[in-house]
Formats: C-alpha cells, sequence, structure tokens
C-alpha cells in the first residue's frame, strides 16, 4: 500500500491476519510515498517483484495515470485504488466495497449528501447513483464538487451548504478525521434516523463518528468498507474468492 500518509493504516494488519488464515504465503506492507513520486515508486515496486498495490490519499490518480489499462469504473471515476503491478491494470475497489456494506446498514435506498470531492468520494457517489439514490455532494471548496458531478453525469446534484435534510445517509467522504477535523455539517437538519458514515478509521472512534454518536445517531467508520474492498483487492490480485469476514476479523 502506498499514501501520504500511510501511518495510520489497518491495512497492513488487516491483509497479514487474514493472508495467514487463509493460508497465502505473502505478506502486504505500507510504504510512504511523498506527493510527485507515485510514477517512480511504482516503477520500482514493480521491478522488486511486488505483485499488487493498494492505493490511498492522495495518490489515486497518479496510479491510474501509470496504469495501461482500467476497469470501466476506474476510468469513470478516474481513481484506481487497486492496481495489479504485473499487468499494469487499476481497478477501484473502494466503491463496490462500500456498497457491500451498506447492504446491512440502510433499509432503503433515498437521499444521501457527500461531503468531499476527492478520489473516495468521486467513487462513493458515482456508485450510490448507479444504485438509484438521489445524491447531494458538499465540498469545502465547492467548484470541486461542481467539477465532480458535472464529469461524473451520473444525476448528483453539487450543494452550496452542508445541509443533509430529507438525507437518510450522511457520508463523510472527506479526509478531515486523518487531520483530527470534522467537516462543516448543519446538524439542524440532520433527519431522525439517519446514518453517518465515515470512510475514514482509526484505532478510537474518528472525530465525526464521535460527534455523531454523541447526538445520538447511529455512526460507522471505514473499517467495515476497508474490509469489504480489501477482499475485492485479494480477489483482483490473486483471482481466488476472499470471504469479507476474514478481513474483518483480522481488523478485529
Ligand atoms: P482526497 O482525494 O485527498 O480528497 C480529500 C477531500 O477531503 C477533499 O474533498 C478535501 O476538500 C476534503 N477535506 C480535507 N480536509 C478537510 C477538512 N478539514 N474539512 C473539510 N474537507 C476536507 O482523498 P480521498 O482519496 O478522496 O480519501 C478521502 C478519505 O476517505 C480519506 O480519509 C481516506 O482514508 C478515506 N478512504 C477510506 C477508504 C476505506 O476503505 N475505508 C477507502 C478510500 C478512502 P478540498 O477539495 O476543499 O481540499
Amino acid at each position: 500500500m502506498i499514501g501520504d500518509p500511510v501511518k495510520h493504516s489497518l491495512g497492513p494488519r488487516m491483509y497479514s491476519r487474514a493472508l495467514a488464515e487463509l493460508g497465502y504465503p505473502y505478506s502486504y506492507v505500507a510504504i510512504h510515498v511523498p506527493g510527485g513520486s507515485v510514477i517512480e515508486a511504482l516503477d520500482s515496486l514493480r521491478e522488486q517483484g511486488y505483485w499488487g498495490v493498494n492505493v490511498t490519499v492522495p495518490h489515486k490518480k497518479d496510479a491510474m495515470e501509470w496504469c495501461e489499462t482500467l476497469s470501466d469504473f476506474a476510468s469513470r471515476v478516474e481513481a484506481a485504488n487497486t492496481v495489479d503491478l504485473r499487468t499494469k491494470a487499476g481497478e477501484n475497489t473502494d466503491a463496490p466495497g462500500f456498497m457491500d456494506t451498506l447492504d446491512g446498514l440502510c433499509e432503503r435506498i433515498g437521499r444521501a449528501l457527500v461531503l468531499g470531492a476527492g478520489g473516495a468520494a468521486r467513487a462513493v457517489v458515482a456508485a450510490l447513483c448507479d444504485a438509484g439514490w438521489q445524491v447531494g455532494v458538499f465540498n469545502r471548496t465547492p467548484s470541486r464538487a461542481e467539477e465532480l458531478v458535472g464529469r461524473l453525469n451520473c444525476g448528483a446534484k453539487a450543494l452550496t451548504s452542508p445541509d443533509p435534510g430529507g438525507c437518510c445517509l450522511i457520508v463523510n467522504a472527506t479526509s478531515a478525521s486523518l487531520f483530527g477535523e470534522v467537516p462543516d455539517l448543519d446538524w439542524n437538519r440532520v433527519e431522525t434516523g439517519a446514518l453517518f458514515y465515515d470512510l475514514s478509521y482509526g484505532e478510537e472512534a474518528t472525530p465525526f463518528v464521535a460527534l455523531a454518536r454523541s447526538e445520538g445517531f447511529v455512526a460507522v467508520d471505514g473499517k467495515l468498507m476497508l474490509a469489504a474492498q480489501g477482499a475485492r483487492s485479494l480477489e483482483y490480485w490473486l483471482g481466488k474468492p476472499i470471504p469479507p469476514e476474514a478481513m474483518l476479523r483480522a481488523l478485529r
């Protein structure tokens, strides 16, 4: 896994334990790669014999440019979080992983507010729209939310304020939690029973999850999504079915 930062990542622990439990003789490590050196890093990892890479903040776009082929979805959302170094192929397992986890959390498809306009937001917005959700997107830098909905052209709308009115799902797809911050949200407009989903995660509840819980809402962090997308990434590299439960167990 490459990213900047990577220290917070539970990925190495999850993959290593799951690979051991499933009887695969492979290892998984996190490598800090500063911005501007992603292409060189991927070339070097390939030369060293690594099979695959998960790409995290803020390198998903650079990784996509390194790839020679991309899945339709990765190309549409312009982010490859899973790369096969042997074939230089890129895939996005973030969004399908996120949708896998929603099945057990949301009773109905309705209106969702997505905060953020980076690679993770783009993937989640596209997948929610594909599944029939009505999606509003708010970002600290409004022009990026407008650009995101314009490029995806999937029916999502850019919002001028972080208004969760009418939403049964509020997704924090910003990286604010990584910096101990909570993105702006109009808490007075949150519907009773709304589910809060922070894509970020840590050993402790993230600031967004902690605040939502303190206001009496159900809130989950990105560990669920990490497990689901991890299972899909392993399937991509190994060509074998991987039970997401093994990944989730490995995170505990
Ligand atoms: P990214 O491309 O760097 O985008 C970051 C986004 O966060 C931008 O929209 C940025 O707004 C916004 N932001 C950053 N700090 C903020 C703050 N203090 N307040 C409000 N907005 C802020 O990152 P990404 O790849 O989309 O990833 C976003 C998060 O999702 C990361 O924390 C990542 O770890 C997590 N993630 C988790 C999983 C998982 O499996 N659980 C998978 C993918 C991603 P501006 O445009 O204004 O800069």
